[in-house]
Formats: C-alpha cells, sequence, structure tokens
C-alpha cells in the first residue's frame, strides 16, 4: 500500500493511466484530498471500481491527533501527531499578523545532535517521506478551519539530511492544484550540510534559507553542535556566499542564546565580524530550557546588548519571540515529554 500523499498530480495521472483508469480522476481525487475528504469511499463522483482499485493500493496517509495544546500565552498550538507505523511527530502552529504559520518536522527524530535540543536524544529513528510532511499541514489546517500561509521547515529533524524527500515536499505545497502555498513563504532550516546548501542555491528555489550557527568559535560551535567537526564555520559562511550570489536571496542565521555561553559581548563582537557585509538577518533565540540538559536562558538586558552590537555593525538582528513557552514548544520536547509519561 502507498501513501498517496506521496504523488504529484502528474504521478497519480500516470497511474491512473497504467490502471486503466481515466487520466482526468487525478485531479478529482486530489481536489478531494485537499478538501480534507479522506476517504475513498466518499468520494462519489468516482466509480466504484476506481474506489476499489484506489482502496487496493493506496491509503490517505493522514495523522492522527494524538494530542493538541494550546499556550495561554499566546495561543500557539502545539500537535503531536501518530504516523501510520506509530511513530510519533510534531509539529507548531503560531498565529501572526500575517497569517498561520506552522512549524513541521521532516523526521522522526534527528541524528545531528545538537546538544541544546530535544529532538536528537534518541537519534533519529526514520526520513518522513514528503507526503509526510506535507500531511502536518493538512492535518492542522483541517483543523482549526483556516488557511495555513506559511511553512517553516525547523521542527524535528534536519532538513537537508533528508534532502530528496524535502525537495519532493516543496513540490508538492507549492503545487497550485495542491495547497499552493508559494515557496517565497517557506523557511527552510539547516545546521549547515554544506554540499546540499550549495545544490539548493543552484536550485534557485525562493524559499528562505535559515542557518543555525548558534556560535561564532569553532571551539564552541563544537560544544553544541557535533556537525562543526565536519564543516567548519568558515566554509559555512563560504556557502551562504555562494547561496547569496546564486539566489540573490537574504540568509537567516539562526544563534540560540545560551546564558554564560555565547552571549557574551565579545561573543557577539565575533558574530558581527563573522556576518559583515553578508545579505543576512540574525535571529537571536533566548534558548529554552530543555529539561533533557542545565542550559539557560540569557537575561535580557544581555540579550538586548547583544543586539546593540549587532546593530552597530550594520547588522540586522532581531530578538524571536518566545512562543508557546508554556507548553514545551521547542523542537522535540512535547514528544519526549509525551513518551517519558508513557514509561
Ligand atoms: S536543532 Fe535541528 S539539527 Fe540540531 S538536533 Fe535538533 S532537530 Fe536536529
Amino acid at each position: 500500500m502507498k501513501n498517496i500523499l506521496d504523488f504529484s498530480l502528474d504521478e497519480l495521472k500516470s497511474w491512473m493511466k497504467d490502471n486503466n483508469e481515466k487520466e482526468f480522476r487525478a485531479k478529482q481525487i486530489e481536489d478531494f484530498i485537499y478538501k480534507s475528504l479522506w476517504n475513498f469511499d466518499e468520494m462519489h463522483v468516482l466509480p466504484m471500481i476506481t474506489r476499489n482499485k484506489l482502496n487496493e493500493n493506496f491509503y490517505i496517509g493522514i495523522p492522527k491527533i494524538v494530542h493538541s495544546y494550546e499556550s495561554k500565552l499566546d495561543g500557539t498550538k502545539k500537535f503531536l501527531l501518530a504516523l501510520e507505523d506509530g511513530n510519533l511527530i510534531e509539529c507548531v502552529l503560531m498565529k501572526y499578523n500575517y497569517g498561520n504559520s506552522i512549524c513541521v518536522s521532516t523526521q522522526v527524530g534527528c541524528r545531528m545532535g545538537c546538544k541544546f535540543c530535544a529532538s536528537t536524544v534518541e537519534g533519529m529513528i526514520r526520513n518522513l517521506t514528503p507526503g509526510e510532511i506535507l500531511s502536518q499541514i493538512l492535518v492542522v489546517q483541517d483543523y482549526i478551519k483556516d488557511r495555513i500561509s506559511n511553512v517553516v521547515l525547523m521542527g524535528s529533524g534536519e532538513p537537508l539530511d533528508n534532502y530528496e524527500n524535502v525537495l519532493k515536499f516543496l513540490e508538492l505545497v507549492s503545487s497550485e492544484y495542491g495547497l499552493n502555498i508559494g515557496l517565497r513563504h517557506i523557511t527552510l532550516s539547516t545546521c549547515g550540510i554544506i554540499p546540499k546548501m550549495k545544490d539548493l542555491a543552484d536550485r534557485r528555489l525562493q524559499l528562505t534559507l535559515a542557518v543555525s550557527l548558534h556560535a561564532a568559535s569553532e571551539d564552541k560551535r563544537k560544544e553544541i553542535m557535533p556537525i562543526a567537526n565536519k564543516y567548519s564555520i568558515a566554509d559555512i559562511i563560504e556557502a551562504c556566499k555562494y547561496y547569496i550570489d546564486v539566489t540573490g536571496k537574504r540568509i537567516t542565521f539562526e544563534y540560540a542564546l545560551i546564558k554564560s555561553f555565547n552571549d557574551s559581548m565579545e561573543d557577539a563582537r565575533m558574530l558581527a565580524n563573522l556576518l559583515k557585509g553578508l545579505l543576512c538577518h540574525v535571529n537571536l533565540i533566548p534558548i529554552n530550557q530543555v529539561r533533557e540538559n542545565d542550559f539557560e536562558k540569557s537575561q535580557e538586558n544581555t540579550v538586548k546588548k547583544f543586539v546593540e552590537i549587532l546593530k552597530r555593525n550594520g547588522i540586522e538582528a532581531t530578538v524571536r519571540r518566545e512562543m508557546g513557552a508554556d507548553i514545551n514548544a521547542a523542537c522535540g520536547q512535547l514528544r519526549r515529554s509525551y513518551m517519558n509519561a508513557q514509561i
């Protein structure tokens, strides 16, 4: 059995043709699915024989909402979802004045090992398929009865470690027959897998690339991000320059501020030197404390001074509003606290 959400319209058309069905039925099926009809038997315009064939060959891989949590502070909603094989993933919905934005997972777990992240504690279980990434948007859209206009690939998993599936997801999510969310409204976050960043640049997609830097010195980065042993900061910056040159797009650098680790004025100056002259924006994230480690959040005053130093050096920087602080909204926290409660 195949997940029909993994199929593009063209692929479904050719499946229909190969199975002696009319090609135009593929569009009807996609229309139903994108309008939240997730049962082939209820697609009454399709002949019975077609519905039977679909049931014999496909399932519609919409995950089950195991739990949903809503922040009392800002309305952020977090969803714990069960996939067809029972694996659990998370996604987070944030309401902004420009619309609904969803942060989706691209893998079950993650093998990148970042020390401040709960998603990686058990390693990577498996990649999500393109349809499974897409299904997070479908199920949440149906739940809130409202359109999602922005997508961030920043949940559990490293998107560029599941590259082919993520590329196909981008094709599906932006296609006119589907959710039609333009790539300009999509942000892909990576911890810095350089060869894939360069490949992505060459594809000249209109998405926003966000690079998780989190430290301006090699030693500190190695301490919190094992990927730093493979790719140096200098090489990441060079790959970013290439990305900017080829696409003309501004890069976002993510920098999680950790108290007394990477939030000193010296750290801010090093970061400023590193990024000077780059078409970029820095997103400072006062870290969400995770039960699995001892990192503490930087003090407000320190954050302010950090921003000032960057701005004085001509680098645009904003502090990300902490969303859903009361519902374990940081990546991987919910899944882990749910799993711990089951043990
Ligand atoms: S921060 Fe992202 S890349 Fe790092 S372990 Fe967590 S999910 Fe993986």
